[in-house]
């Protein structure tokens, strides 16, 4: 597994940083966001280190899905699937990522604005 001894995702998923868990598997792990912006705010991270969308290749598809699916799962059991959510992936500077290490937030739990900021 390809790990980042500098990323803060990484350490999360290793567990050497605590963080609220909310689901874990070989490939994928989720964790509430330690600054959420919605009654429900949870983050989604591949097991290895990817920066971003921009290092995905055709060999990350089926991660991608389960990182995807994982999130559809995850909204089911904290009861917002029927309600509804937002699946979003912040990339580089002017996408406004702050950790280079791929995630997707799920976010729910109220009525979100749009567009985004
Ligand atoms: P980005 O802006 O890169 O898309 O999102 C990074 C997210 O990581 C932010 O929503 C931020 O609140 C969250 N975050 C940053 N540091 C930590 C941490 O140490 N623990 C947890 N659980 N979330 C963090
Ligand atoms: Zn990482």
């Amino acid at each position: 597994m390809a790990v980042s001894n500098d990323c803060l995702f990484c350490k999360i998923v290793a567990g050497l940083i605590p963080a609220s868990p909310v689901y874990q598997d070989d490939a994928v792990t989720a964790f509430r966001d330690i600054n959420a912006q919605a009654p429900i705010h949870i983050l989604l991270v591949p097991n290895q280190h990817l920066a971003s969308t921009n290092d995905l290749q055709p060999e990350h598809d089926a991660l991608v899905g389960r990182l995807v699916r994982t999130a559809a799962s995850l909204a089911e059991g904290e009861g917002i699937h029927h309600s509804g959510y937002r699946l979003v992936t912040n990339c580089g500077r002017e996408g406004r990522q702050a950790v280079m290490h791929l995630h997707f937030h799920l976010l729910g739990g109220r009525h979100l604005g749009w567009p985004p900021g």
